[in-house]
């Protein structure tokens, strides 16, 4: 049964290439030899290592159905995708990883670099994230599901902002080099809103926050992300965000080299467009 879901999804390989893969010859070594057929056999191997029950051919054109979307987009701007056609991209993602350090010669007998799970698949790992649950890698947030937000009703209708500090943790859309409040003494994120008919639970702010930053940003645009989710969550109009003295990796490490650099972005609406209250949440 298995052989002629097999032969389905390999019905643009050659014959000879088919009986090879049944035969299960498919290995990485085989792989590395950039055979788009080769690279099929190989995903659907390591699939049915993770989800030896389910139907590879199903997820296999839900990937290569799957529009795309902006580095600093999540997936639900293209309909979403399900755990396991995101494993099939994370699969092949390390494939690719794997032919560009062969281009750039990197010898991949080195143990600390090859083999199974060796550098290729820790880079996927952190650019693919680790399935749609995962918002702790650098890239996770174009996969995650969106956090949860609960929202309670603000009863004594109080208008006094209610401000959190947070951390942020992404990487320049540019380089894919890191930018973070936590690189620098002095950085940090404000987000701040002003409540209409709805409070937030605060404790999730972090999270909405990682899932709007581990993706691909330039900062202002990152600022403005954050803004309007903070704003669709609570309802209001009234948020301010402010990231300040963030060190971006790309200009501190290579480049200019300047460890002075670092940059400081707003964003505000509502109620933030009075100076006095922006003073008191900077407080
Ligand atoms: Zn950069």
């Amino acid at each position: 049964m298995k052989d002629v879901i097999y032969k389905t999804a390999l019905l643009n390989s050659k014959p000879e290439r088919l009986e090879m893969n049944v035969e299960s010859k498919v290995t990485k070594d085989k792989m590395e030899e950039g055979d788009y057929g080769y690279l099929k056999g190989y995903v659907y191997k390591e699939f049915h290592k993770i989800f030896p029950d389910k139907d590879f051919v199903k997820y296999w054109l839900e990937y290569n159905k799957l529009g795309n979307f902006k580095i600093s987009d999540n997936v639900e701007t293209v309909g979403g995708i399900s755990e396991e056609a995101h494993y099939i991209m994370r699969v092949i993602t390390e494939y690719h990883i794997l032919q560009a350090f062969k281009a750039m010669k990197v010898d991949l007998s080195d143990p600390n670099v090859g083999g199974d799970k060796g550098t290729a698949y820790r880079i996927a790992k952190m650019y693919c994230g680790d399935g749609l649950e995962d918002d702790s890698e650098l890239l996770s947030g174009r996969w995650a599901k969106r956090p949860q937000m609960a929202t309670f009703p603000n009863e004594n209708r109080q208008k006094h902002p209610i401000t959190k500090r947070v951390d942020i943790v992404s990487v320049c859309s540019h380089h894919l080099a890191p930018f973070s409040t936590l690189f620098r003494d002095g950085a940090y994120a404000i987000v701040s809103y002003v409540p209409d008919y709805n409070v937030l639970g605060i404790s999730k702010l972090q999270r909405i926050v990682d899932w709007v930053s581990r993706r691909g940003h330039l900062q202002e645009n990152l600022t403005k992300m954050i803004y309007d989710e903070v704003s669709a969550a609570a309802k209001t109009k009234s948020v301010y965000v402010k990231l300040v003295g963030l060190v971006h990796t790309c200009e501190s490490l290579r480049g200019t080299q300047s460890n002075q650099g670092s940059f400081t972005s707003e964003y505000y609406a509502g109620d933030f467009e009075k100076y006095e209250i922006r003073r008191e949440v900077n407080g």
